[in-house]
């Protein structure tokens, strides 16, 4: 197959986009930081079938990282990105650089309030605010009817979504499932940073959300006793330390004391160099 072609440059992605729609085609985004795994590669398949034209955009976005994480560690695979790209039926590829993304002078951000507070907000400052800047960049270069995201990132989802509603944005998104490993282990590109003894211990995310939705299952509502459950699990891997295990309602994303209704039970923990995220939303009558 032909490599997918790659568009590095605003006018560019505008001249081809307005050429799609003036077509009257649809266009699907589907924005990524690249060194792409199983669970992005869902989302362009899902994009190919609700869309004509698929557009993958890789961008390590710099300003969504704080000043003592992984930016320049970050994985980084481009020529095996464009082969996924295209074997998962993606049309194109959006990557500009950081230059092109944010020159010399720059100054416009974009901010969304209330969902940003808790979970990842409360431990990545700023982080949030670099999402949803970009995503809107992406969204005025590559004017797609609609984009896709990774429940996996459910505040991000939240955020985005909330963004979409609150701008008017004509963008229509779509939230996929969480890809994961035979063990459970939600698939990130940062589960590369994990050594073998942490990639085994890494699991417990999984199994801690197992047990959390069993208890729950079973009548428990306190979030104080399914937070403190899911607690002890993951802390009996020495090599685990916990950031954060929240309970908090889909709506606002703002902290539950009892379960009633959708809730939202996410979490983080660092292995090692690996910051991983995880979650699941529980049902409650
Ligand atoms: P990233 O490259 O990590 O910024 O992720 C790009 C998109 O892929 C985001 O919408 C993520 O939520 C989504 N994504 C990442 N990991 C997974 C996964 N394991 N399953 C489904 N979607 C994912």
């Amino acid at each position: 197959m032909a490599d997918v072609k790659a568009i590095q440059t605003v006018s560019e992605m505008h001249r081809v986009a307005d050429q799609i729609r003036a077509d009257g085609l649809q266009i699907g985004l589907v924005p990524t930081m690249g060194f792409l795994h199983e669970g992005h590669l869902s989302l362009i398949r899902r994009a190919r079938r609700c869309v004509d034209r698929v557009v993958v955009s890789v961008f390590v976005n710099p300003i969504q990282f704080g000043p003592q994480e992984d930016l320049e560690a970050y994985p980084r695979d481009f020529e095996r990105d464009r082969v996924l790209i295209g074997d998962s039926g993606g049309d194109l590829i959006y990557a500009p650089d950081a230059e092109e993304m944010y020159p010399e002078g720059y100054a416009s951000y974009v901010d969304v309030d209330g969902l940003t507070r808790h979970l990842c907000g409360t431990s990545r400052p700023g982080h949030f605010r670099g999402v949803t800047t970009v995503v809107t960049k992406l969204f005025a270069a590559v004017k797609p009817h609609v984009a896709i995201f990774g429940q996996k990132d459910a505040q991000q989802a939240a955020v985005i979504r909330r963004m979409v509603q609150d701008l008017n944005l004509d963008v229509e998104v779509l939230v996929s499932p969480t890809i994961r490993e035979a063990d459970g282990l939600a698939k990130s590109s940062r589960n590369k940073y994990l050594s073998p003894e942490e990639r085994q211990e890494a699991s417990v995310l999984y199994q801690a959300l197992q047990k959390a939705k069993r208890l729950v299952a079973d009548g428990e509502r306190r979030s104080e006793v399914v937070i403190g459950e899911m607690r002890e699990l993951i802390e009996r891997r020495p090599l685990a330390q916990i950031d954060y295990i929240e309970a908090v309602d889909t709506a606002h994303l703002q902290p539950v004391e009892e379960f009633s209704g959708e809730i939202l039970l996410a979490l983080a923990v660092q292995f090692g160099k690996a910051r991983l995220i995880d979650n699941l939303v529980v049902q409650t009558a």
